[in-house]
């Protein structure tokens, strides 16, 4: 029997709460898996700590809170939520109404076609077009393109996971994200389908452009630990390389011109700039070969392998 978790991040959320509430019910009346809410109250400044206590004590059966001792940003109470959830299948979503647990089913339904993530796309999206509408076009062709998971919506929270895939995961900045581009680099076979979206009607959006920035600056770490988390030296000592070896030719051609034809080398400013590209070059390398150990580190003391697997025969699964 599958169990089904779905984590909400709370921040300020006082009148959204009991209608949400109600939504769940209703959106997941259809579903025929039993289902807990983990609702992760984000520090919120006003009723909605209450709130969460009398609606975990009118349907214990149900709703599941964590409180957080203060407001850490909603990447963090999403990963507070993962590591309470029970389920076999984790559906994360925004507290305010936005996403509509309706779709829950349907994203349920797509998983069970034998996929690992079910996207949420909010392809008639209900938010202002200059502030949030278009920069989150923008950041998501960016994170199609480098991430190379092409998704429509990385933005949109209503997804649907299988819990071994979020497995062994941490959540840093605004990353949750990214959840998708690091499943699929764990293999796992994505699926997306284009969900409600309703304009925010109590409280107000969390956020503003400069998220935007953040997210960008995200992607830069993730790329860098998607393509070369494994194998550092290949970016390090690929950069050192490109700059040694046309130094050391350059410096070559300088040397033989001042040996034959006397041109001097102190004064040149190729001399200056080659000798300063072979000692960066190295530096590079350099930092590659601390970068090999670190990962050494990460992997051997952790016990970590370098592979994920996704099932095997006549054999007991390795913990
Ligand atoms: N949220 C949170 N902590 C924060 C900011 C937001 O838990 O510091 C929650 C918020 O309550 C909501 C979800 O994250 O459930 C999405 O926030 P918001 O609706 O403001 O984002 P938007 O939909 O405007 O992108
Ligand atoms: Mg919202």
């Amino acid at each position: 029997m599958k169990k089904l978790s779905i984590v909400i991040p709370v921040y300020n959320e006082e009148e959204n709460l009991p209608l949400l509430h109600q939504a769940l019910h209703e959106g997941l009346a259809a579903c025929r898996y039993p289902w807990e809410a983990v609702l992760v109250d984000d520090g919120s400044s006003d009723g909605s700590a209450a709130v969460l206590e009398r609606l975990a004590q009118e349907d214990p059966q149900h709703v599941r809170v964590v409180f957080l001792r203060r407001n850490f940003g909603q990447t963090a109470a999403i990963a507070a939520g993962i590591d309470h959830a029970k389920g076999d299948v984790v559906v994360l979503m925004d507290a305010d109404l936005q996403n509509d647990p309706a779709d829950i089913p349907m994203l349920i339904a797509k998983l069970e076609e034998g996929y690992d993530v079910v996207s949420g796309w909010r392809k008639d999206r209900q938010d202002p077009f200059l502030t949030r509408v278009l920069p989150s076009r923008i950041a998501n062709g960016l994170i199609s393109r480098v991430t190379g998971v092409h998704l429509h919506d990385y933005g949109c929270t209503l997804k649907a996971y299988r819990r071994e895939i979020l497995q062994g995961f941490r959540l840093y900045g605004e990353m949750h994200r990214f959840i998708p581009a690091y499943a699929a680099s764990v293999g796992a076979r994505m699926a997306e389908v284009v969900v409600h979206h309703h304009p925010r009607r109590f409280g107000k959006s969390k956020y503003g452009l400069m998220r935007t920035l953040k997210v960008i600056l995200d992607l830069l770490t993730v790329k860098f630990l998607l393509s070369f988390f494994h194998k550092p030296i290949y970016l390090f000592g690929g950069m050192g390389l490109v700059l040694v070896l046309p130094s050391l030719v350059l410096l070559a051609v300088l040397i033989v011109r001042r040996i034959f034809w006397g041109v001097a080398l102190m004064t040149s400013p190729l001399f200056q700039l080659s000798l300063m590209f072979v000692i960066l070059g190295f530096q590079s390398i350099l930092m590659g070969l601390i970068a090999e150990m670190l990962v050494r580190t990460y992997h051997e003391a952790q016990g970590k392998p370098t592979y994920t697997v996704r099932r095997v025969l006549n054999l007991s699964e390795k913990a």
